[in-house]
C-alpha cells in the first residue's frame, strides 16, 4: 500500500508539467448531447433531431420520383385540354389528391413509427433480476416470455435481447431499424419506413389517396385519348398528337400500379375494420386454430369502432424524446468531478489499486498515473 500514497498528491503541488502537456490537457467542455445523436437504433436524423428518417431509406426516392413525374406528365399535358372541353375541377381535384398523397407520404416516412426507448442498464438489471427469480430451481434456462391476458385472451410478451425488455403487447422489433415499434404493422421499403402505432394512419391515408390518384390519372388520360380520336380520326391520330408519345408512360404506370395499390388499399381497409395488423395476419396469430376458441383480443366487434380507434384516437406522443438532453454520467460536466466520480473513475481507481498492490506502478511516474492512459 506504500506505493499508492502517489494517488493523494494534488496535481496542482507537482512541479512545471513537461513541454507538451499545455496540448495535451485542454479543459473538457461538457457539450450537452440530445438524446437523437445517441440514438442506439439505425436511424438518421435532421434538422437537430426534428426530423428522423431509417437509415434504409429503400425506395423512397422511386416513390416519390413515379409521384411527381406521372403527376407533372398529367397536370401539363392533360389538364389544358380537359379544362377546355370538359370541367375546370378536372385539375383542381387532381391537386387535392396529389396533395394529400405527398402530404401522408412524408409524414409517414419521417415521423416516429413509435420506437419504444430501450432499457436503461439499470432497468436491464431489475429485470434480469426478476427473471431469475422466476426461474426454477433446475438447470433449464429461465423463462424468456410472459403470458398476459387480454379480454380472456392469452397473449405472449416476449423478451428482446436488444432492447432488454419484455416488449408490450403488439410490439415487434424491426431488424432493418433495429428498434422495437409499438403496433407494429411492417417495415414499408416504398416509404422508407416502419409503419407503426404513430404513422398507420398517415400510411393508410397515403394508400387510399394514391389508389384515387392513379385512377383518376388513369380515367382522365383514356378520356383525352378517347376526346382526341373523335370524328373517325382514329386511335392512332390521337397518340401522334400527344407530345412525346407520354401517354404510353402515363398508361403504363398507373395501369400496373393501379391493381396493386387498390389491392393493397383493400387489404388495409379490411385489417383496419378488423383492427389488425399486418404482422398479426401474416402470422395468423387469431385466426382460429382446429379445437381452439381464438380471437382478436383488440377488436371491438364493430366495424365502425374499430376503424376509429384505429384512425382517429388520439395521437400517442413520441417515448423516445428524441430532442431530450442526455443524462450522460460517463462525461460528466465540468467541475463536477469531485462530487460525482463516474462509473470510468471509479473503474480506473480500482484498477489502479490492484497495480499498487502488484507493486507494478513504482515505476510510473506521478504525473502520468492519473490520465488514465493504462485503462
Ligand atoms: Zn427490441
Ligand atoms: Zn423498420
Amino acid at each position: 500500500m506504500k506505493g499508492c500514497e502517489y494517488q493523494q498528491i494534488d496535481p496542482g503541488t507537482l512541479s512545471a508539467p513537461p513541454a507538451a502537456l499545455p496540448l495535451a490537457v485542454p479543459v473538457p467542455v461538457a457539450v450537452p448531447r440530445r438524446k437523437w445523436q445517441v440514438f442506439p437504433g439505425r436511424n438518421r436524423f435532421f434538422c437537430d433531431g426534428r426530423v428522423m428518417v431509417a437509415k434504409q431509406i429503400g425506395v423512397l426516392p422511386l416513390t416519390l420520383g413515379l409521384i411527381f413525374i406521372t403527376s407533372g406528365l398529367f397536370f401539363t399535358f392533360d389538364c389544358p385540354f380537359l379544362m377546355e372541353h370538359l370541367t375546370r375541377f378536372i385539375p383542381a381535384i387532381g391537386a387535392i389528391l396529389f396533395f394529400f398523397v405527398v402530404v401522408s407520404l412524408l409524414r409517414t416516412s419521417f415521423s416516429d413509427p413509435g420506437i419504444l426507448p430501450r432499457a436503461t442498464p439499470e432497468e436491464a438489471a431489475d429485470i434480469e433480476r426478476q427473471i431469475d427469480t422466476s426461474g426454477s430451481s433446475t438447470y433449464r434456462a429461465p423463462p424468456r416470455t410472459k403470458e398476459i391476458l387480454i379480454n380472456k385472451q392469452v397473449v405472449k410478451l416476449k423478451y428482446c435481447f436488444t432492447c432488454k425488455m419484455f416488449r408490450p403487447p403488439r410490439t415487434s422489433h424491426c431488424s432493418l431499424c433495429d428498434n422495437c415499434v409499438e403496433r407494429f404493422d411492417h417495415h414499408c421499403p416504398w416509404v422508407g419506413n416502419c409503419v407503426g402505432k404513430r404513422n398507420y394512419r398517415f400510411f393508410y391515408s397515403f394508400i387510399v389517396s394514391l389508389s384515387f390518384l392513379t385512377a383518376f390519372i388513369f380515367g382522365c388520360v383514356i378520356t383525352h385519348l378517347t376526346l382526341l380520336s373523335q370524328g373517325g380520326k382514329g386511335l392512332m391520330f390521337a397518340l401522334q398528337q400527344s407530345p412525346a408519345r407520354y401517354p404510353f408512360h402515363i398508361l403504363a404506370v398507373c395501369f400496373f400500379s393501379i391493381w396493386s395499390i387498390l389491392g393493397l388499399s383493400g387489404f388495409h381497409t379490411y385489417l383496419v375494420a378488423s383492427n389488425l395488423t399486418t404482422n398479426e395476419d401474416i402470422k395468423g396469430l387469431w385466426s382460429a386454430k382446429q379445437g381452439e376458441d381464438t380471437t382478436n383480443p383488440y377488436s371491438y366487434n364493430n366495424i365502425f369502432t374499430n376503424c376509429c380507434a384505429v384512425l382517429c384516437g388520439p395521437m400517442p406522443p413520441s417515448l423516445i424524446d428524441r430532442r431530450g438532453f442526455v443524462l450522460d454520467h460517463s462525461v460528466p460536466p465540468a467541475g463536477t468531478q469531485e462530487t460525482e466520480p463516474s462509473p470510468f473513475l471509479a473503474k480506473r481507481d480500482k484498477n489502479m489499486e490492484e497495480c499498487c498492490q502488484d507493486h507494478l506502478c513504482a515505476a510510473v511516474p506521478g504525473g502520468s498515473a492519473g490520465d488514465g492512459s493504462g485503462v
